[in-house]
């Protein structure tokens, strides 16, 4: 058991990290190297929402840049690692077996919730990697339920990623650094206790039993990825805490 990859939470912060000098950045920089090259990666992505959990099976990703107004040199990166269609076919059965209707995605590539962490992580783009989207409205227990499904993929040498944000406000965010606020602080140290603990009734309920939930998340979708990589896993261990422009918060675990 001890050889196989953990399940690892990521939060990918801004689309501009690969160019911010912050620690999160540096900490990603280290992290393929900390966990060895796995045979291919399947990344929980908040930047993909759909109705039910969906796959995507191509060839090779193509770069998707799916946000507005940042600099230029941002839309010029591109990370198109080759996909992994069989993969996606047999995830896909896991999940459906699992009473969690999936579906394949035949067309789409990488979004930067996933190119973003794995371009510092994996620089090579060179490891067959796939996407599963989360389902928003449909809550913690839910995404622990699809990593919990997925879980067998990790005996065979899949990475199973989740890459969302710890604290996720964006009407909060102050582009110039201030320092974080009291709220963002409560509503981590809350939830970083209950991860360690293993504390599965309490995350599940996280929207209504954790102080500031609705002010770190006023929209669910970054936080889901967590609950993913909690959920193919066991025992959590914290790789990396820090916070960037004030509240948006980077912290990264993994389950053992
Ligand atoms: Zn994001």
């Amino acid at each position: 058991m001890s050889s196989m990859l953990p399940a690892v939470f990521v939060s990918h912060g801004s689309p501009t990290l690969p160019f911010d000098d912050v620690p999160a950045r540096d900490f990603l920089r280290g992290l393929g190297a900390q966990l060895g090259t796995p045979k291919a990666i399947l990344v929980a992505s908040a930047h993909w929402d759909t109705p039910s959990p969906a796959l995507n099976a191509v060839p090779r990703n193509t770069t998707i840049h799916d946000f507005y107004g940042f600099p230029k040199p941002l839309y010029e990166l591109r990370y198109d690692a080759p996909g992994a269609p069989a993969l996606a076919g047999r995830a896909a059965a896991l999940l459906t077996g699992a009473g969690l209707h999936a579906v394949v995605d035949a067309a789409r590539g990488l979004d930067h919730g996933a190119w973003v962490p794995l371009m510092l992580m994996y620089p090579g783009a060179d490891i067959p990697t796939l996407q599963l989207s989360v389902q928003s409205s449909f809550g913690a227990a839910h995404h622990i339920a699809l990593g919990r499904a997925l879980a067998p993929l990790r005996d065979e040498g899949v990475l199973i990623l989740g890459s969302g944000g710890f604290v996720h406000n964006l009407r909060a965010i102050d582009w110039n650094g201030g320092a974080e606020p009291d709220w963002s602080r409560t509503f981590a140290k809350w939830m970083h206790e209950k991860i360690a603990a293993r504390d599965e009734p309490e995350l599940a309920a996280y929207r209504s039993r954790a102080p500031y939930a609705a002010q770190a998340h006023p929209t669910e979708e970054h936080l889901m990825p967590l609950f993913v990589a909690y959920g193919a896993g066991g025992a959590a261990e914290r790789l990396h805490s820090s916070a960037t422009f004030g509240s948006l918060r980077m912290d990264a675990y993994s389950f053992a």
